[in-house]
């Protein structure tokens, strides 16, 4: 014979709180926290380069530069990715890219903002130990 229902004892402060969310599916997820604070960010990097090759500072992230990039045709590289890690004080994550440059200079040929990439990428070699 089926037995009744018997709604199991709620707490009459909280009734939810013993309810396991965390075994629950809503069809989303919260992601992890992107925002940069630039007033505690280490952008230090970016100022010691485009101290030696301010032309850095030209960049307007248009993407010509990654599009031509021969490490990018075979990995993740790409001057644009570099150029924002840097100036948002994520030189890690610039580091790991910096590391794919080739030097053979296409990216410089076709910057609209005639940026000296080559140039500016052969100095972040020489910075990435300290990063
Ligand atoms: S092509 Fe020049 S301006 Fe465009 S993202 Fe690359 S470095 Fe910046
Ligand atoms: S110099 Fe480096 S960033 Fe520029 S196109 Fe060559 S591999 Fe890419």
């Amino acid at each position: 014979m089926r037995q009744a229902y018997k709604p199991k004892p709620v707490n009459p402060v909280n009734p939810v709180k013993k309810m396991k969310y965390k075994h629950m599916k809503f069809g989303f997820s919260i992601h992890k926290d992107r925002q940069i604070n630039l007033d505690i960010a280490d952008r230090s990097v970016f100022h010691r380069v485009s101290l030696i090759e301010p032309s850095i500072n030209r960049c307007i992230f248009c993407g010509g530069c990654s599009s031509t990039c021969s490490a990018g045709m075979f990995t993740d590289m790409s001057f644009r990715r570099v150029s924002l890690f840097l100036r948002r004080g994520m030189n890690k994550e610039a580091k790991e890219l910096i590391k794919k440059c080739l030097l053979c200079g296409k990216c410089s040929m076709v910057c609209p903002r005639d940026i000296n990439i080559r140039h500016t990428m052969i100095i972040l070699k020489k910075e990435i130990d300290s990063l």
